[in-house]
């Protein structure tokens, strides 16, 4: 079990995350998971607002910033900020992944694909169970 360095307060031990998330949020948000397509509660979400990360509030993604893929999961052409979501690339059994976290926690939230509109021309796949929705006030 790797363990995320340290970075500031919102880090916290597993067992803390258990307790604080569902079941889903946490296989998804703190082990890497997938939520099965169709399934999430913002793949057909159209609030006016911010999504932001289920495990410590950081302001992620602008429902400016969201369209419909028809994937099944919410999809992004951008992160509200390059400084809120980071991205690594992973490569697993020879397939090459782009995945992004959220930067503050460190929280799987889904991966990045080169095939969204433009003018990015990238998309944001991200599962709901690693988000949740304010409105805009
Ligand atoms: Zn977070």
């Amino acid at each position: 079990m790797s363990r995320e360095t340290a970075e500031n307060s919102s880090v916290r031990t597993e067992e803390e995350w258990r307790s604080r998330l569902s079941p889903e949020e946490f296989r998804i948000a703190r082990e890497g998971g997938t939520e099965p397509e169709f399934t999430g509660r913002y793949w057909d979400h159209r609030g006016d607002g911010v999504y932001t990360c289920v495990c410590c509030g950081e302001q992620l993604f602008d429902s400016r910033d969201k369209f419909d893929s028809r994937t099944g999961w919410p999809n992004y052409r951008a992160p509200l900020s390059e400084e809120n979501v980071r991205t690594q690339t992973n490569v697993s059994r020879g397939v090459r992944q782009v995945e992004a976290r959220c930067s503050r926690c460190g929280a799987h939230l889904g991966h990045v694909f080169e095939d969204g509109p433009a003018p990015t021309g990238l998309r944001y796949c991200i599962n709901s169970a690693s988000l949740n929705f304010a409105e805009r006030e």
